[in-house]
């Protein structure tokens, strides 16, 4: 691996600095509408596809959260931003499967996509073995029942493994997990306000037991402001940020 240097001021720099304040100025406005203050909301830059270097940018603008969907990339990218004496917590967003949670605790702040008893359980195992603090997760919920697009269930008679209230437990129970809250996708056929409304049910079943759990990840670069409207403390934004990316990830 290349030794890195920090950001270098330029093109790129200049034209990511306008993209965040762009964005900053939208979730400012979103908070003002739904008579919020802007500092509830947490801005994670979506960095999947893109290089350290832009990771480099956003840390040098002020940006200390940033997310990635798949474990070889996120890895990889996080050992250059470390080696370039950046530092940022990273978030694992993207769908996970058990063989990659070995790797993930070694990097991540916080896993967001955790929404089956069997992954808490390897989830858990791994981070005892290698972290001294815990890792924070979020219970990814699914809006829509589409068992494809990943998250955990409102009821668990044909999915026990992705019932709710047994991921909620599993993640309560776990000594090296901290639980946080919740993240959701917005359905693909309803990027409306509508679309977060379905998550007052996930949010009140798991703030009864765990009033502390209050993190809301949702919305990204096309529904921010939809989400800001209906309660979201994490915002993940990755195109409206870095560009659009060329394949849809
Ligand atoms: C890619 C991705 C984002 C960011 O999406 P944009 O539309 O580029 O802002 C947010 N959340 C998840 C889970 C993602 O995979």
């Amino acid at each position: 691996m290349t030794k890195m240097r920090k950001a270098v001021p330029g093109p790129r720099q200049s034209e990511i600095a306008a993209n965040l304040a762009a964005v900053r100025e939208r979730i400012a406005a979103a908070c003002r509408a739904a008579g919020r203050s802007p500092e509830e909301v947490t801005l994670i830059a979506v960095t999947k596809t893109y290089p350290a270097s832009d990771v480099l940018h956003l840390a040098s603008l002020g940006v200390a959260d940033v997310g990635e969907n798949r474990d070889t990339e996120a890895a990889d990218k996080a050992a250059e931003v470390a080696q370039a004496g950046a530092d940022v917590r990273w978030h694992f967003i993207g769908q996970l499967q058990r063989n990659k949670c070995r790797s993930v605790v070694r990097y991540a702040h916080m896993v967001h996509s955790v929404d089956r008893v069997s992954l808490v359980r390897e989830l858990a195992s791994q981070a005892g073995r290698v972290r001294t603090d815990p890792l924070d997760v979020l219970i990814q919920v699914s809006l829509d029942g589409d068992l494809h697009r990943g998250g955990a269930l409102p009821t668990g008679a044909d999915a026990a493994d992705r019932d709710f209230r047994s991921v909620v437990r599993a993640v309560a129970e776990a000594g090296p997990l901290r639980l946080r809250g919740v993240m959701a996708v917005a359905p693909l056929d309803r990027p409306d306000r509508q679309a977060f409304a379905g998550l007052d049910w996930f949010t009140g079943v798991l703030r009864a037991d765990h009033p502390d759990a209050t993190v809301i990840s949702a919305g990204m670069s096309d529904d921010l402001d939809e989400a800001v409207a209906c309660g979201a403390t994490h915002v993940r934004i990755g195109s409206a940020l870095l560009g659009k990316r060329p394949r849809l990830l």
